[in-house]
């Protein structure tokens, strides 16, 4: 088999790989799994059968999570360090990237709430887990603070709030920019939040928004990349008595199925006219390529979601890439597509 290495090159970029264990049905039919993951050694081995031959490649990542791992595993080990580095005044990304149906969703956002006892059920995934970790450390820190949320779905590189207090019509956002280049959106709703609960209310309210248009155009969520961003500004007086403000940004992002990509790739100009280009997740891609081999120009400003988050995208920022895989053979084309953009974002 093949093993692929890459240097650490100073760039920040966390690159995970996550994969989904075998549901219902794969179990029914007995698919076989193509996926190995050595969370241990942080490789994933995918076999293939050509003709009589199988071969093995290996690819190695930050960290691997097998089918086996927890949310809470995932968790504690990427996303708890993540959030106490946007606590201490940074901006980080995390993208959750893979075919629809491999877990991105289920990874950011999770199933299932608290019980009694305050704990989180296990399904929970990140988003809720870091709105309690941002609160939990700075109550104990006792430190003055603001929190600001978010929350946008970009599809077909048009932005609708999902947080717009309008419940009927879905409010289209346009991009602007100020005079000194940086973008912002007009007219979007930014919630001030006191407490874990009120932002996980805004969520709920949120992701219902998301599964309204899910019913009028099936694919929609598997088309559309959803952002749902926390700002902090933390109020710290230092040893001199000067007071400073700590200014944290967190966006965490469950992009668009990874599948369509691929017919944006080979065959673009046709695809763009049949309207099945992802505009923004090529972007993202060549945005991220560019930043991690420093190749010169970086194409921010060729989709919305690039430019949107062009502050939050290289430079002192730091990004984190979940890429979702299914072990199933009958996935094994995108799984393989999905391992080669995560691994070249390395
Ligand atoms: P995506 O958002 O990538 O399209 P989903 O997050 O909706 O995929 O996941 C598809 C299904 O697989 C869901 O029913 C989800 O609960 C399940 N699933 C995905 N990842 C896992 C996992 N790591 N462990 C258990 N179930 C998972
Ligand atoms: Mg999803």
């Amino acid at each position: 088999g093949t093993t692929c290495n890459k240097d650490d090159k100073g760039v920040n970029v966390q690159v995970i790989l996550r994969c989904r264990p075998f549901n219902e049905e794969d179990m029914r039919a007995k698919t076989q799994s193509v996926v190995t993951c050595n969370d241990d050694k942080q490789e994933v081995i995918v076999t293939q059968n050509m003709g009589n031959k199988q071969t093995d490649k290996t690819f190695s990542f930050d960290k691997v999570f097998g089918p086996s791992s927890k949310q809470k595993d995932l968790y504690d080990q990427v996303v708890n360090p993540i959030v106490n580095e946007a606590l201490e005044g940074y901006n980080w990304t995390i993208f959750a990237y893979g075919q629809t149906g491999t877990g991105k969703t289920y990874t950011m956002e999770g199933e299932g709430g608290k019980s009694k006892n305050g704990e989180f059920h296990e399904d929970v995934g990140v988003i809720p887990r870091a709105v309690e970790q941002l609160f939990d450390t700075l109550e104990a820190q006792k430190s003055e603070y603001s929190m600001k949320v978010t929350y946008i779905e970009l599809y077909n590189e048009e932005i609708t709030d999902l947080l717009a207090h309008d419940d009927k019509s879905k409010k289209h956002i346009s991009l602007m920019e100020d005079g000194k280049g940086a973008v912002f959106m007009r007219g979007l709703e930014e919630e001030l939040v006191r407490s874990a609960d009120e932002i996980h209310q805004i969520l709920q309210k949120g992701s219902a928004k998301k599964h309204t248009a899910d019913t009028l155009i099936n694919t929609q969520s598997n088309r559309s990349h959803s952002l749902f961003t926390i700002t902090i500004q933390i109020k710290e007086i230092t040893s001199e008595g000067v007071e400073i403000i700590k200014c944290g940004k967190l966006n965490l992002v469950d992009l668009a199925g990874s599948e369509n990509i691929l017919r944006s790739g080979a065959r673009e100009g046709r695809a763009r006219e049949a309207g099945e280009i992802n505009k923004s997740l090529l972007t993202l891609g060549r945005v991220i390529n560019a930043l991690v081999d420093h190749s010169g120009h970086v194409p921010y400003r060729d989709s919305k979601l690039t430019r949107l988050l062009r502050d939050s995208l290289g430079g002192k920022t730091k990004t984190c890439i979940i890429a979702t895989v299914s072990p199933s053979i009958h996935s094994l084309e995108e799984t393989q597509n999905t391992l080669d953009y995560a691994y070249r974002a390395k």
